[in-house]
């Protein structure tokens, strides 16, 4: 019976050519979800803050260019101009605004990593709000779901200008981002096939290396920008819409009413040339783009297009290349905090061209009180006195952390500065001309750092 029915379907097989060949048709294996792939990704902190490059992405949108954009924080604190809601209840009506505004323009693609706002101008309390493990693991996630040739974020650095952390803290995600992404040993799990059909854990992403990193930078200063990536007029008309860019801009930010209700509800009330003169008063709406260039994998010219040298084609996995770390004396004394971090962070992701100001600054509201975070390195087997005293614009009193301090042989000791910082004249400008403080540190007679920091008092800046 059993041999009878063999030799049937032997027969079968052989009297249909057809079926014995569709037994041998290879099974296609799933691929990448092609409507998630992007040519480009923005990775800013919080809803509003796209508005930093919303020009640049409706020319790159009227270029057929593919458009993600991560939100760092749902942006939930600060006041609400359009209603009573609060924290995180803000927080959900502006994730529905950032997506509204992003719409505008046409891109829906749009992630959040779920961190906190963070009222601080420092990045490391920004990543710790955040959670910085947490937030890296999804931006990484992100990069290999949406495949981006290029990023474009915020400048990781310290500045005289907004300068707030949770901007800074998307820079410096974007950036661990661009060298991980493309690193099969980070976030193993998310490249790891599926071991049966509906594997709960793993996620059967692949590795992608970006290709380019571009930043803008959350500062006043121009200057050491200028010449290190390039710049776009907001001016030119669009393709597809016949209007200039910043007017497309525009029209996105309207969606953002719990952060600008009242300048919206003016300028919802203007007519085209009320418009255009309220703009180009204000400056912020028509000034020229400046990006700089971060990394690329690709060449491409500094100044030149943002997709200069970008091909199609995937590139593979490049560990960015360490810099060493410079020679310190035996005794020292340097700048902690975001300053001595970023400094570190530049050498570890090959950033080393990446514009700071030297000295570094900061703005601080007055009165108020700047803090001079220190390393005082002793590298001698035996352990060492330092005198730290501070040099002052007139009015400012140091009221911590000067003196003599003994540090144990082979140590790093973290020791900090606190300065007084007077109030400002009822009439003074809004920003006042950045002052110098310098930091001396001696040891036996001998120098062993001075550090100078500029410093800008306002009426009004986050704290530090
Ligand atoms: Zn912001």
């Amino acid at each position: 019976m059993q041999r009878i029915a063999m030799q049937l379907i032997f027969a079968l097989i052989l009297l249909c050519p057809g079926l014995a060949s569709a037994a041998q048709e290879p099974k296609a294996l799933p691929l990448p979800d092609g409507r998630y792939k992007v040519d480009i990704l923005l990775v800013v902190a919080h809803p509003d803050d796209e508005g930093a490059a919303t020009p640049y992405l409706a020319r790159a949108l009227d270029e057929g260019k593919r458009v993600a954009v991560v939100f760092g924080t749902h942006g939930s604190s600060g006041a609400n101009e359009a209603g009573a809601e609060q924290a995180a209840a803000l927080g959900d009506v502006r994730e529905i605004e950032a997506r509204n505004a992003l719409a505008t323009l046409g891109i829906t693609n749009v992630w959040f990593l779920g961190g906190k706002d963070t009222a601080s101008q420092n990045v490391l309390q920004s990543l710790a709000n955040w959670g910085h493990g947490s937030s890296l693991e999804q931006l990484v996630r992100i990069v290999r779901l949406t495949r981006p040739e290029v990023i474009l974020t915020f400048l990781p650095g310290t500045f005289i200008g907004e300068d707030h952390g949770d901007h800074q803290a998307s820079g410096l995600l974007a950036t661990e981002a661009f060298d991980l992404a493309g690193d099969p040993t980070a976030f193993p799990e998310q490249v790891a096939g599926p071991m049966k059909r509906l594997e709960p854990y793993l996620e059967n992403l692949r590795p992608w290396q970006i290709k380019k990193i571009y930043y803008f930078a959350d500062a006043d200063r121009e200057d050491i920008f200028r010449g290190k990536g390039p710049r776009y007029s907001v001016k030119d008309l669009s393709k597809s819409t016949k209007q200039p860019y910043w007017r497309m801009a525009l029209d996105s930010f309207r969606s953002h009413q719990t952060q600008a209700k009242s300048f919206l509800d003016t300028i919802a009330a203007m007519d085209e040339a009320q418009l255009e003169k309220l703009v180009t008063a204000d400056g912020g709406w028509t000034d020229e783009l400046q990006f700089v260039l971060g990394k690329s994998l690709v060449g491409g010219s500094v100044t030149g297009d943002i997709f200069d040298g970008v091909t199609p084609a995937a590139i593979s996995f490049a560990r960015p290349e360490v810099s060493v770390e410079p020679a310190r004396p035996e005794l020292s004394v340097e700048l902690a905090g975001p300053w001595s971090f970023y400094g570190e962070f530049r050498r570890a992701h090959g950033l080393t061209n990446l514009p700071h100001p030297e000295p570094p600054e900061i703005a601080l509201q007055a009165p108020g009180t700047l803090v001079i975070p220190l390393w005082i390195r002793n590298r001698t087997a035996k352990a060492q006195e330092v005198t730290l005293t501070v040099s002052l614009p007139a009015g400012w009193t140091a009221q911590y952390g000067t003196g003599k301090f003994s540090v144990a042989a082979k140590q790093v000791a973290a020791s900090r500065i606190e300065i007084n910082l007077p109030a400002l004249a009822e009439n003074a400008p809004r920003k006042s001309e950045a002052q110098e403080v310098t930091v001396h540190a001696e040891s036996n007679g001998q120098n062993v750092g001075d550090l100078k920091l500029r410093v800008e008092l306002r009426k009004r800046a986050l704290p530090q």
